[in-house]
């Protein structure tokens, strides 16, 4: 077989990141799926296009280390909103009231926690 080529990839593709299932656009990545530095080698089905953005997002972690850090940063950020707001209304918030939007957002946590993250190329 001949030496796969970084266009060997695009035309293999649907012209969209593996990941986010954005068009990729002109300075789009070949992504290592299982990293190099962790032994991936450059080969067809460890090859992906991926977007600058989710290539540098996912750096050498592994596509479950990937999707396990989405969830973590989509959960910090979700906290820190919730954070905002009641900072915003705690002038006007019972205690109680308090107590259980503190509750409402464990059950929010627990919520993403339970997401399966599915990443654009492995739909079928
Ligand atoms: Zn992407």
């Amino acid at each position: 077989m001949s030496y796969l080529t970084k266009q060997d990839i695009m035309n293999s593709s649907d012209g969209k990141c593996f990941y986010c299932g954005q068009p990729v656009g002109e300075y789009w990545h070949a992504e290592h799926k299982n990293p190099k530095s962790k032994g991936g080698r450059w080969e067809e089905n460890n090859i992906v296009v991926s977007c600058p953005l989710c290539n540098l997002r996912k750096s050498n972690k592994s596509v479950q280390e990937f999707k396990d850090c989405l969830k973590i940063r989509s959960t910090k950020r979700i906290s820190y909103a919730v954070k905002m707001v009641l900072e915003l209304l705690s002038p006007y918030i019972q205690d109680n009231e308090y107590d259980e939007i503190c509750d409402l957002w464990k059950q929010i946590d627990n919520l993403i926690s339970g997401i399966e993250i599915t990443f654009w190329g492995e739909r079928s």
